[in-house]
């Protein structure tokens, strides 16, 4: 059960997140979770669903600063966000492409695509992740076509300390017109 102080912190990070979230909608428009890297806003994928999606263990809340060393260590962190096509086979370091999962799925999850994984969960369980999988991808998992690793993707921190005004008048429009090239559905 979580403290008053740690529901507290929640809440504050939640709103600085929803802040963050305004001014990455001003600069990228509706595309957004394409170019947001999951840590950006983890608080908010974290506040999602209190279960892991793949095996409905409780997910504790991420740590205040994830390392990532604590990434990889199940006793330092023990949600994960992950990268439903694995960064390492093409999959994009977005919102759109992260989720987060106990460490244990995660760990063996390891870097097999989706499809492969979702053949290893039971049949509810493999359902359950194949539509989590199409609302946030906007594709089916067999549309995704392996590639090379991709780089963690990073945002332009300046902008997002402006105040939203100013940030408005310096992005009358956003500066992308779709989702990056790839493994993408083009919709927004
Ligand atoms: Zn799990």
């Amino acid at each position: 059960m979580m403290d008053t102080a740690a529901a507290e912190q929640l809440a504050a990070n939640l709103d600085s997140e929803r802040r963050k979230i305004l001014r990455l909608q001003i600069i990228f428009g509706p595309w957004w979770r394409h170019y947001t890297a999951p840590h950006e806003i983890r608080w908010t994928l974290w506040a999602e669903r209190s279960l892991c999606p793949y095996c409905s263990s409780p997910l504790p809340a991420p740590s205040a600063a994830p390392t990532e060393a604590a990434e990889q260590d199940p006793v330092v962190a023990a949600a994960h966000i992950d990268h439903m096509d694995p960064l390492s086979r093409g999959g994009a370091d977005s919102v759109c492409n992260a989720i987060y999962v106990c460490a244990p799925c995660n760990m063996a999850k390891g870097r097999k695509l989706f499809v492969r994984w979702l053949s290893q969960l039971d049949a509810t369980r493999a359902a359950a992740a194949r539509t989590l999988y199409e609302v946030k991808q906007g594709m089916p998992p067999e549309a995704f076509v392996p590639g090379r690793p991709q780089p963690r993707r990073s945002i332009p921190q300046l902008e997002l300390g402006l105040d939203e005004s100013v940030l408005r008048r310096l992005y009358p429009r956003p500066v992308v017109h779709g989702p990056p090239k790839g493994n993408v559905s083009r919709t927004a």
